[in-house]
């Protein structure tokens, strides 16, 4: 029997099993999957080796950076182009036609600061600065708090804030709209500036001013992965069993009700899904770290309470497709829309909802691509709707991504310049930041808290993105090192 089995292999699963196993319990990571890391993956095209999902990870609480920190990659860390993104928006003056401008410096999830600043004003034009600006003016709401991220802009600064600034931001983000984005999970500690300041746009400088200096992202020479790569190393060398192709299908709890034990069963190796014969693996301690759809199934066979959570009111998952392309095009060594460019819904004549220009965003990407040589990413799907890229064809996802980024980034990229293009489809993201999460989450964290021996983490519960899910994994191991050895 191990002390421990974490199911799931991504970075809330990599980062509880490095913790656990560092203490000295014995440690088994079973992975669904052929390869680790989940969400942070990568892939070779052209020749260079690219982040296939996350590329970077926010600063803010500096718990990524100490974490990395300990795996001594801090001299690997690297500060993105500070040119910072730009927005695709219908253009006002021209029906039918779309426009390009520089994304406002001074805001939160595009919320603005500032709303009379000039950058501002580029976006939303005067009658939308004026309209934004009445949030000075208009008194706050003491009771209760607001949940909706796009009820709450609305009210204070209008429809154009909304759609201009705040939803293609939203949307590059969580693929989702503000509307049905919680606010205290998205901007934590805005609904409580806005009470102190007194307007919304207050409560976005106070959070700004609060944040530290520099950019609010950072990176890792050679991607993200390599914190995969390190934490895999680590792993190793505590002695943690790793199986991959390892898909866990049941959970059962043995043992007493004061010394409960689990099994886990796993399908065996090479089996085909369905297939008869099942492998079972006995620990004193699980860790689920798998995203939420499969943590609920998993959840499912313990209990009615907790069958039930399966049914409380979790949002659908949203398919992100994500076209990579690496291009030989020196029209872009000029950065024509700095690091990227995030697109507002509605937007005539683009169906991607963002683009990065990786290799200018990132100095390691431009120099390991070389001279006249461009890494874009285009990426596609909002939640809600029908994928728009599912049906295509290779050939006919990257006609679309090139058409899609000669019109956003405005230079003319030839078909023929092509070195190199992949596909990455994320699909099974439950998105963990709609309105009502943290009611959710923490019904499933209060049954767990009376469900000894068992631990869940990963970004459905945690919050997307390394920042959060890393602190979570964390805390899950800890709990499990206290409950195993009671320090
Ligand atoms: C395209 C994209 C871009 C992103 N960009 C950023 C970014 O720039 N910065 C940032 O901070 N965050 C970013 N994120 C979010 C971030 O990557 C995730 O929040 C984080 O990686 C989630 O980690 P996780 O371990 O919770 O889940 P996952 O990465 O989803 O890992 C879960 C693992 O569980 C495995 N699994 C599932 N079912 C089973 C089973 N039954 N048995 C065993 N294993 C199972 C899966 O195969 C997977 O490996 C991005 C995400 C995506 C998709």
């Amino acid at each position: 029997m191990k002390d421990v089995i974490v199911i799931g292999g991504g970075v809330a699963g990599l980062v509880a099993a490095r913790a656990c196993a560092r203490i000295g319990l014995s440690v088994t990571v079973l992975e669904a999957t052929d390869v680790l890391g989940g969400a942070v993956g990568s892939h070779e095209v052209a020749g260079l080796r690219l982040d296939s999902g996350a590329e970077s990870f926010a600063v803010r609480r500096n718990a990524v950076a100490e974490f990395v920190a300990g795996l001594g990659l801090t001299d690997q860390v690297v500060a993105p182009n500070p040119a910072g993104a730009w927005l695709h928006l219908p253009d006002d003056r021209t029906p039918g036609g779309s426009v390009s401008v520089p994304l406002p410096k001074a805001g939160v999830l595009g919320i603005p600061g500032s709303p009379l600043a000039d950058d501002v004003r580029r976006v939303i034009g005067w009658s939308g600065a004026l309209r934004a600006y009445l949030d000075r003016l208009m008194p706050v709401l003491t009771i209760g708090r607001e949940h909706s991220l796009g009820e709450l802009v609305r009210k204070r600064m209008g429809r154009r804030v909304l759609e201009r600034l705040v939803e293609p931001v939203t949307t590059g983000v969580y693929s989702s709209a503000a509307d049905d984005l919680e606010v205290d999970v998205v901007a934590p500690g805005l609904n409580s500036a806005l009470t102190v300041t007194g307007s919304l746009s207050g409560a976005v400088l106070s959070l700004r001013s609060a944040a530290p200096a520099g950019s609010s992202v950072g990176g890792l020479h050679g991607g993200m992965s390599r914190l995969v790569d390190a934490l895999v190393a680590d792993l190793d060398h505590f002695g943690v069993e790793i199986q991959t192709d390892a898909p866990v299908t049941a959970l059962r709890r043995a043992g007493s009700d004061e010394d409960p034990t689990w099994t886990v069963t796993r399908r065996p190796p090479a089996a085909p899904a369905g297939a008869a014969a099942a492998e079972s693996l006995d620990a004193r301690f699980v860790i689920i770290a798998t995203p939420g759809a499969q943590a609920l199934g998993l959840l499912g066979a313990l209990s009615p309470a907790h069958a039930a959570l399966a049914d409380l009111d979790w949002p659908s998952p949203t398919a992100i497709e994500l076209a990579t392309i690496v291009i030989d095009s020196p029209a872009l060594d000029a950065h024509p829309r700095g690091t990227g460019v995030l697109v507002a819904s509605g937007t005539p004549g683009v169906t991607a909802k963002a683009i990065t220009h990786v290799s200018a965003k990132w100095e390691w990407v431009a120099a390991a691509a070389g001279p006249g040589r461009h890494v874009i990413r285009l990426s596609y799907g909002r939640a809600g709707q029908d994928s728009p890229t599912a049906a295509l064809s290779d050939q006919e996802l990257l006609a679309l991504a090139l058409r899609d980024a000669r019109t956003i980034l405005g230079v003319d990229l030839d078909a023929g310049a092509v070195q190199g293009f992949a596909r990455t489809v994320w699909g099974d993201a439950l998105s963990p930041a709609t309105v009502g999460a943290p009611a959710r989450v923490n019904q499933v964290r209060e049954l767990l808290a009376a469900t000894p021996g068992l631990e869940l983490t990963g970004a459905w519960l945690a919050g997307t993105g390394l920042a959060s899910v890393i602190p979570d994994a964390l805390a899950a191991a800890s709990r499990t090192r206290h409950a195993a050895l009671g320090i």
